[in-house]
């Protein structure tokens, strides 16, 4: 089963991705990690992203696609992948479409999660983490117990990314909906789009997305034509069961009728007449 998963910087794409990964037995392709897994081998990809970083520039599109390409040929990747992050923009997502479809490999899902854009800045603004041990808070949202101290190891030392204010999450939403905007119709285009509510509760999310996942494991192909085979032979069989049950009870109710007919009127006379006879001596006696 492959994957992607779109959705602005902290919709918690990684978070559910993990769990994914996790449940599936997915792997997951973070671009950024892969690009900096790439450098620290010093393969010959990874030299080349290394050398276009440290000019300032972006990773162009095809040493991502390499890049991508490489990780998902390798034993570990055979459940399949989870896209994160990537595809950006529709040159992205037609060239990842060229190189799988040159590899045999489709795309099952591509879920994007929805997210409410103030509330979105509102939660990674406000989140912070403990400088220590990590933990993180958040300032409306989840306080420490005691103002100003770690609950987690005490320490009253706290640091915010400096990229998680307002202006930023605003600035980064902003390009995200921009380029990502004609993803969502490429993909739509496809039928493989499917969206989640990424601002639900994380488990609530993790639910939903199980959901999609799980719904669709069994081929959309092969789902509708066995529901139709079975549907067509089971109102032929009504059908008949229907039209026999209207000419039995016909053929059966004519001659059946003829016999009661006779029957009765060789049989009803000495009856009632033995019945009339039972009967009267019977109430005589009891009176
Ligand atoms: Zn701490």
């Amino acid at each position: 089963m492959n994957i992607v998963v779109l959705g602005p910087p902290g919709a918690g794409k990684g978070t559910q991705a993990k769990r994914l990964e996790e449940r599936y037995g997915l792997i997951q392709l973070s671009t950024g990690d892969m690009l900096r897994a790439a450098v620290a081998s010093g393969s010959e990809i990874g030299q080349r992203a290394k050398a276009i970083m440290e000019a300032g520039q972006l990773v162009p599109d095809e040493v991502v696609i390499a890049l991508i390409a490489d990780r998902i040929d390798r034993p570990d990747a055979k459940k399949g992948f989870i896209l994160d992050g990537f595809p950006r923009t529709t040159k992205q997502a037609e060239a990842l479409d060229r190189m799988l479809a040159e590899k045999g490999i489709r795309l099952d899902h591509v879920i994007e999660m929805k997210v409410d854009d103030a509330l979105l800045v509102d939660r990674i603004s406000g989140r912070y983490t403990c400088a220590k041990c990590g933990a993180g808070y958040h300032d409306r949202n989840q306080k420490p117990k005691v103002d100003g101290v770690c609950d987690a190891c005490g320490s009253t030392e706290f640091k915010r990314r400096a990229d998680d204010n307002a202006e930023t999450v605003s600035k980064r939403l902003e390009a995200y909906h921009a380029q990502t905007a004609p993803i969502l119709p490429y993909y739509r285009a496809k039928g493989a789009l499917k969206s989640v509510d990424g601002m639900a509760p994380i488990d609530d999310v993790t639910v939903a997305l199980g959901a999609i996942l799980d719904g669709a494991a069994r081929p959309k192909a092969k789902a509708k034509p066995a529901g139709r085979a079975k549907a067509k032979p089971k109102a032929k069989r009504a059908g008949k069961a229907k039209a026999k049950a209207k000419k039995r009870p016909k053929a059966r109710k004519k001659p059946a009728r003829g016999k009661r007919k006779a029957r009765p009127a060789r049989g009803r006379r000495p009856a009632s007449k033995a019945a009339r006879r039972s009967r009267k001596p019977a109430r005589r006696r009891k009176k």
